[in-house]
């Protein structure tokens, strides 16, 4: 489906978007269109109707394929559309382990609606294999990885995980919605299953949501592409276009968050106020040698915890100016949140703590800004709070 003859910053551009054939757009079109017209019964030009195939999403899942390495792509109308599509791998009776610091909206889908359907789940801390080696059991059919985590950051060593999980006969799957393919290729590790949230860097805008899944896997591709259909969670003809455009400076735009996210962590480690700054890039991140072996890049999510309480926390949040308070990630803009009150609420406040989600934890999304502006709004926060 997708071949890889040139660097990411190439085929970040061009691939799976080659000039409109009937007319030469340099731009691949939005097919705004649910059904084509067929010459005969059955003669059609390979689309049906746009839940199956649209040629616009087309051209997205061939370029999501190509960046991540990967022979197959399907896009999806959210992150967690993506997400609950790989469960359709499962059946009732069914285990799965998770990496304990996913993703607010993961937990909460596995808990609340899948877990009904009689699939258990096991959570561990996954940057220690030794954990999650323990937790397979004989019905184990898949393992569920975020690194680096939401919000903490933790990474987890791919090649180790793949490893396992091949020997054990599991199906491994990594939200890579943080790194993207840009600084980490999961399915180069012998990872079977990527997943992203376009939503955030790859999108990159903060102008729509949508969803993906990579795979070099016929099996579980013939699967999850029965199911992208059969289910019907698949994204507009417009927000795809809207994610081609974006992913066309995802280079770009991935080392400009990666160097303010550097400049800014730095600043933040000598804070007076900051009690701790959680970034993978930072010498002193518990699994900093794991990241700059599995990684190019570190991104441009940073987790710091204020040296005061919530309500402190709370306060920073309304004196920053440029940073914007909302929820969400990996947009050109820089945001910032509180993950326990915000992103994180859905997770139990004593199930936060166990698993180090402090009250006085504030998480920033680097945006491209310049980075001088972002540090003296942060330096003006510090001084009012
Ligand atoms: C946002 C996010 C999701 C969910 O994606 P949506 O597009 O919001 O549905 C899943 N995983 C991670 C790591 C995310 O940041």
């Amino acid at each position: 489906m997708s071949n890889n003859h040139y660097k990411i910053e190439t085929e970040a551009i061009h691939a799976g978007q080659p000039p409109d054939p009937t007319t030469g757009a340099i731009t691949t079109p939005i097919f705004q269109t649910s059904t084509y017209v067929q010459e005969g019964v059955g003669g059609h030009k390979g689309f049906e109707y746009s839940r199956t195939d649209n040629p616009t999403r087309s051209a997205l899942q061939e370029c999501l394929a190509t960046l991540e390495g990967g022979r197959f792509g399907l896009s999806f109308s959210s992150g967690m559309s993506a997400i609950s599509t790989v469960l359709s791998l499962l059946k009732s009776g069914d285990h799965v382990v998770s990496s304990d610091d996913v993703y607010g909206g993961t937990y909460r889908v596995f808990e609340q609606v899948f877990r009904d359907f009689g699939l258990t789940f096991t959570y561990v801390n996954t940057s220690e294999i030794a954990e999650i080696e323990a937790a397979i059991k004989p019905e184990t059919k898949l393992v569920w990885i975020e690194t680096p985590t939401n919000p903490l950051l933790k990474i987890t060593d791919l090649a180790a995980v793949a490893n396992l999980c091949k020997d054990r006969g599991v199906i491994s799957c990594v939200d890579n919605t943080f790194a993207t393919p840009y600084f980490q290729k999961p399915l180069s590790h012998g990872i079977d299953i990527v997943a992203h949230s376009v939503t955030k860097y790859l999108g990159g805008h903060a102008d729509t949501v949508g969803g993906a899944l990579i795979t070099s896997n016929d099996k579980y591709y013939e699967r999850l592409k029965f199911c992208q259909n059969a289910v019907g969670a698949v994204p507009g003809p417009f927000d795809c276009w809207l994610i081609l455009r974006g992913l066309k400076t995802l280079a770009v735009r991935m080392e400009r968050h990666e160097k303010n996210a550097m400049a800014i962590s730095n600043w933040l480690s000598d804070h007076p106020k900051v009690r701790k700054v959680i970034y993978p890039g930072l010498e002193n991140h518990p699994q900093h040698e794991t990241a700059r072996k599995q990684m190019s890049g570190f991104g441009g999510l940073i987790s710091f915890e204020i040296d005061g309480s919530q309500d402190d926390a709370v306060r920073f949040l309304d004196l920053v100016k440029i940073f914007a308070l909302a929820e969400s990630l990996g947009g050109v803009e820089s945001l910032i949140e509180h993950p326990g009150l915000m992103t994180h609420a859905s997770i139990p406040a004593e199930v936060r703590r166990e698993k180090g989600l402090s009250d006085s934890l504030i998480r920033i999304s680097v945006g491209i800004e310049n980075v001088n502006d972002l540090i003296s709004d942060l330096d003006q926060a510090f001084s009012e709070l």
